[in-house]
């Protein structure tokens, strides 16, 4: 079996032209029988290495997995594209499990979903050892390792299956996995000559936002607003604020729901399911949601709070934009949130808190960042990336530096007065002289510095002392109920005059609003046909409930896009829309292409407009039957239509349907006939020999090259 059979099977199951260039790599080594270890990042496209293979090749191919939604969804993607897949775990009965069963047995599936648990079970090995195998694959393999973060008993017991199917190659596959689980999973598998194939991790599509966390609702709000009707997440970090932000935004009259691990395990289900169907938008959720679902359409992801570290950061951003096509993060950030986790990781003490302060340091680095979010993001997982993304908001807005030695000075000295023993929030205050009870009690109203920084807001102070955080200038002491302290380098710009660059607040403030302009004009609206994609959407959504499935599952927000760009007007069109495979094609091609046809007929709705769109399906290649057909008209109308285009000079092209011998007959004959000219007159006059619509093309002829010397 060769690559180009695997191709002709990815166009004609998923409706993809080509594979992705690891994707190829992977599956060419899976076909010549070896086996291998795939690491790819959430929307990576991992399952198109094992189920493109498993249909090529005779015979089936099991897929051990241990999540039952996650399985569930992804036979259900599979059967929707004519794929022959089922899957076997614990939430079916036993008879259907009995039905699956045989199915496999007779090789009447090219894919097999089985649990870890019902792979080991004592019945099953028996079974397996009469089947065709084709090749195994093991996802999620990271559950295999101790050291993963999901690890599974289950996963551990697998061993058995090189050593007794040898011949049959087996394929490892997570978007998480460090050196150690990685060799982890090569050896507990007992494939430790199996190839690594490592994608980068990179996910460009994905727009990356750091906004400061005042006003947060106001600002989650207006971003919602400028993405209507699109999927997305917000993570909090506590139960509690899931449901108060939730409440908060369907008082704004916004479709919201919370989620979390308080909640009943029925609610939880009904919850995610709304939020998979498109019903219930948004949800706001704490990190326990998103796991175990597919959904391709999350258009955006909020971080109300600072995540604990970078892994689940970019976990959980991954959710957004698993189809390719654009989607928006933004995080919240501010220092109290720091605080808050610091304070948090500390109830929990004995936990490797050393390790877990670190990554949250790293995780507020990122927060801070005057350089390419991105960069930092992929140096972290250890790729590196020399140029600037552009796709975040400091590529998009660059830091402007100006000189900020007297700023610096102020607070620095600010502090020095307050004996390095007050917390940021007393320091500012003093700066801004605030007349707090606290701070006069304390007597801090004499001191020098007092007042010395009224012209600027709280939010702006803020700005400048996390600056001076950063950059080393200022220590937090977080056993010291968070005072501020000063470092060697504070005292040479206290007593030696060195200078302190700064990076403005305004541009700060700048960068955001043109970041939101940007994201505007680049979210999906400027790319799209908006109300064609609007309408598309809507078809989507029916045909999903008439369907049982949910809206992604019929085509990804990436397919309906490129339709609504495209405007395909038959089968031969939609058929090469990436994502429309055969199966989807004929169930569901018609429905789509009648919303364009709706569409444009109603766009070009005015007086006039009809032969407009008789000629741009002229244009998309349809013929006059099918553009009959479609538009519900009689060829003869449809004939009409092509005579008066041609008559007012438009480019369309007589030739197929009347030939120039007929078109000189028809011209030579209309000069003895009363004017206007009557097509039945015509008729008569070739003593009914010659048909209507040929006649109605003979009089456009006419009409556009010989009337007018006629007149002159
Ligand atoms: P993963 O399992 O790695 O998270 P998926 O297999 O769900 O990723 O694929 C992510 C998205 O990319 C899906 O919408 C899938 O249909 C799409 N996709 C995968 N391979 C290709 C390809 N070769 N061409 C176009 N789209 C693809
Ligand atoms: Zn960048």
């Amino acid at each position: 079996m060769d690559l180009a059979s695997a191709k002709k099977t990815l166009k004609k199951y998923f409706g993809y032209d080509s594979f992705r260039p690891l994707q190829e790599k992977v599956i060419d080594h899976v076909l010549s029988g070896r086996d291998a270890l795939v690491l790819m990042p959430t929307g990576g496209g991992k399952s198109i290495c094992y189920q493109v293979p498993a249909i090529t090749l005779s015979g089936t191919c099991i897929v051990v997995s241990p999540l039952i939604s996650l399985m569930k969804d992804q036979v259900e993607g599979l059967v929707a594209n004519g794929v022959r897949a089922a899957y076997l775990n614990s939430s079916l009965t036993a008879a259907q499990q009995r039905e699956i069963e045989t199915q496999f047995f007779h090789g009447q599936l090219d894919l097999l979903y089985i649990s870890p648990e019902k792979l080991t079970a004592q019945h099953f090995l028996p079974f397996l050892k009469k089947v065709n195998l084709n090749l195994i694959a093991i996802d999620e393999a990271h559950c295999i390792s101790a050291w993963g973060h999901d690890f599974r008993k289950e996963y551990t017991q697998m061993r058995f299956l090189k050593e007794q199917f040898p011949g049959v190659p087996l394929v490892a596959l997570t978007a998480t996995a460090d050196k150690i689980t990685r060799s982890d999973i090569l050896s507990q598998m007992n494939i430790p000559e199996a190839r690594t194939f490592i994608a980068s991790f990179d996910r460009p599509n994905l727009s990356l936002e750091v906004r400061p966390g005042q006003k947060r609702f106001e600002q989650i709000l207006a971003f919602i607003q400028e993405r209507s009707e699109t999927s997305g997440i917000i993570y909090c970090l506590s139960r509690k604020s899931t449901e108060d932000l939730a409440e908060k935004l369907q008082r704004a009259g916004l479709k919201a729901g919370a989620y979390h691990a308080g909640l009943s395990p029925k609610e939880r289900s009904r919850i995610q399911e709304q939020f998979i169907n498109d019903e219930v938008p948004i949800v706001c959720a704490t990190i326990a949601f998103g796991m175990g679902i597919d959904k391709s359409n999350v258009r955006w992801i909020i971080h109300y709070n600072l995540p604990k570290n970078m892994e689940g950061y970019y976990q959980e951003i991954g959710r957004a934009g698993r189809d390719g096509v654009a989607a928006d993060t933004l995080l919240f950030y501010s220092f109290k949130d720091v605080m808050l986790l610091r304070d948090i990781l500390g109830q929990n003490p004995g936990t490797q808190i050393e390790l877990q302060l670190t990554k949250l340091d790293r995780m507020q680095q990122y927060a801070e960042s005057l350089v390419c979010r991105r960069q930092i993001l992929l140096s972290y997982f250890g790729e590196s990336q020399q140029t600037k993304c552009g796709n975040c908001d400091v590529c998009k807005n660059p830091p402007a530096y100006f000189d900020g030695t007297t700023i610096a000075q102020k607070a620095l000295s600010a502090i020095y007065r307050l004996r390095q023993n007050e917390p940021a929030s007393m320091v500012i205050d003093v700066l801004r002289g605030s007349g707090k009870k606290e701070l006069l009690q304390k007597g801090y109203q004499q001191i020098k510095t007092y007042g010395a920084g009224r012209n600027f807001s709280l939010a702006t102070w803020q700005h400048y002392i996390a600056q001076l955080i950063q950059t080393g200038f200022i220590d937090i002491a977080y056993n010291e109920r968070n005072a501020l302290k000063l470092t060697q380098q504070a005292h040479a710009v206290l007593f030696h005059n060195q200078n302190v660059d700064l990076v403005q607040f305004s541009t700060v403030k700048e960068r955001q609003e043109k970041a939101k302009k940007l994201a505007q004009q680049q979210s999906l609206s400027a790319e799209r046909n908006e109300a064609l994609f609007q309408k598309l959407r809507a078809v989507r959504r029916r045909l999903a409930q008439e369907f049982g499935l949910p809206p992604y599952q019929i085509f990804s927000d990436a397919t309906l896009l490129e339709m609504a760009k495209k405007q395909p007007l038959n089968d031969r069109e939609i058929g090469r829309i990436s994502g429309v495979g055969e199966r989807k094609r004929y169930r569901y091609g018609d429905y789509f292409i009648d919303a364009i046809l709706d569409h444009l007929s109603e766009k070009k709705g005015q007086k006039g407009t009809t032969y407009k769109l008789t000629q741009e399906m002229l244009k998309k290649g349809l013929n006059i039957q099918e553009i009959a057909q479609k538009r519900n008209l009689s060829p003869t109308t449809v004939f009409s239509h092509l005579g008066y285009l041609y008559e007012k000079g438009e480019p369309v092209d007589l030739s197929p349907y009347i030939s120039q011998e007929e078109a000189d007959q028809i011209s030579r004959a209309i000069p003895y006939l009363e004017k206007p000219v009557k097509l039945k007159a015509l008729f008569e006059y070739f003593d009914g020999k010659v048909e209507y619509h040929i006649l109605r093309l003979g009089i456009a002829f006419y009409n556009r090259n010989h009337k007018s010397k006629e007149q002159t």
